[in-house]
């Protein structure tokens, strides 16, 4: 039986989870949830998996939480707030698996505490690996945790990977759709809504990562993810569009071979391989049908079409902090939009204007200096976005 701890419980990825620990009652429980605000939902999830510790955005929350909860739990269930809360849920002495399925920057302290304290991080929260890839693999290295992702084309090519030894790897290939705008015509992109942007056509998801896979930062962000998870040189870490989503991503080898993984699209199938592995568990969440797909396609990034793409990369070769400002600088700008109040191409005007008033910048050796890089790369992006802001 291993004992979970999901953080992010009532998101897209910790709602999945918990599907995840329901459908193998002996196999796996939940040690303790973490959620933000979304009180009414997290208290049927304590009810349902009833849990020893549970954290919560604010502080001011606990009593309602409290009360939403049944009699018999209100005793029993210990509950706490804030940061510290966070990262105590984040390192449980009960807790073997650590769920990472917050969204952006804020969930970095809690991923380091999870692999600090020795637990196996089943990883979502990419940006956590973004903002300090180097500290979490450093950290996880010396308490010997492991770090498992829970993102569909990492969790494919570390399946992959294991038919060949590290020295054999030509390159990995991570897959993406192409999101929503893939053949939209390029001379309409400034009209783009913020429900266009959201209308991801194989996959559902929050909103964040939603339009990160419109932009294809998404796919910038998860070359970095891949480099600091496997230890792979940028330069062998290609990107491919494949708009079925059905092959998640694969490994080229020196022999030519490719092993792909594929499976639905569904992140209960990333998430159940993060919980069970070295095992594999019979998933009862469906079965793809591959005569149901017909065909399956591939075409180049049109780096006119995605330039997020390029600023991911150029930030991962200069290194240092650089790929912390330019996922800082993505969220405000991601925010900004699904606010309405910047266009769809300001989301890469805001990275872009923002990353070059930084050029350099030396890389974080400390939880405390990323999050210094990562607040002060924000107010930069929120001065060029509000800027942009008044120009439209
Ligand atoms: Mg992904």
């Amino acid at each position: 039986m291993k004992s979970i701890a999901v953080l992010g419980s009532t998101g897209s990825i910790g709602r999945a989870s918990l599907d995840v620990v329901a459908a193998f009652p002996d196999r796996f429980h939940v040690a303790a949830l973490a959620a933000g605000r979304s009180l009414e939902r997290l208290a049927r999830q304590v009810e349902l998996h009833e849990p020893e510790l549970v954290s919560i955005e604010r502080e001011e929350d606990v009593p309602r939480l409290r009360a939403l909860l049944p009699s018999e739990f209100r005793g029993r269930i210990r509950i706490v707030a804030g940061p510290a809360g966070l990262e105590e849920a984040a390192s449980l002495p009960g807790a073997d698996i650590v769920v990472a399925g917050l969204v952006g920057a804020v969930g970095l302290r809690s991923a380091h505490a999870a692999v600090a304290a020795g637990k196996r991080l089943a990883l979502a929260n990419k940006e956590a690996l973004v903002v300090a890839g180097e500290l979490l693999v450093a950290a996880a290295r010396r308490s010997g945790a492991e770090i498992l992702p829970v993102d569909s084309e990492h969790s494919a090519i570390h399946q992959a990977l294991s038919c060949g030894k590290p020295a054999e790897v030509h390159r990995l290939v991570l897959t993406g759709s192409g999101g929503p705008l893939l053949t939209r015509d390029l001379a309409t992109f400034e009209g783009i809504t913020v429900d266009e942007a959201l209308a991801h056509p194989t996959w559902k998801m929050g909103p964040k990562i939603s339009v990160d896979s419109a932009t294809m930062m998404n796919k910038g962000l998860e070359v970095i993810e891949a480099h600091f998870l496997f230890g792979v040189a940028p330069s062998k870490i290609d990107v491919l569009i494949h708009p079925q989503s059905v092959i998640h991503s694969f490994v080229e080898f020196v022999d030519g071979s490719l092993v792909a993984q594929m499976a639905r699209n569904d992140m209960r199938f990333p998430i159940l391989y993060a919980l069970s592995h070295p095992n594999r568990l019979p998933n009862p969440f469906g079965r793809l049908d591959l005569v149901g797909v017909g065909r399956l396609e591939f075409q180049e990034v049109d780096p006119r079409r995605y330039p997020a793409l390029g600023l991911a990369r150029a930030a991962l070769e200069a290194g240092g902090g650089m790929p912390a400002v330019v996922n800082a600088a993505n969220e405000v700008a991601v925010g900004a939009f699904l606010e309405g109040k910047i266009s769809f191409p300001d989301i890469v005007a805001v990275v872009s204007e923002t990353a070059a008033a930084y050029g350099r910048v030396s890389g974080p050796g400390s939880l405390d200096e990323a999050e210094e890089i990562d607040r002060t790369a924000r107010q930069s992006a929120s001065r060029i976005a509000r800027t942009l802001a008044r120009a439209s």
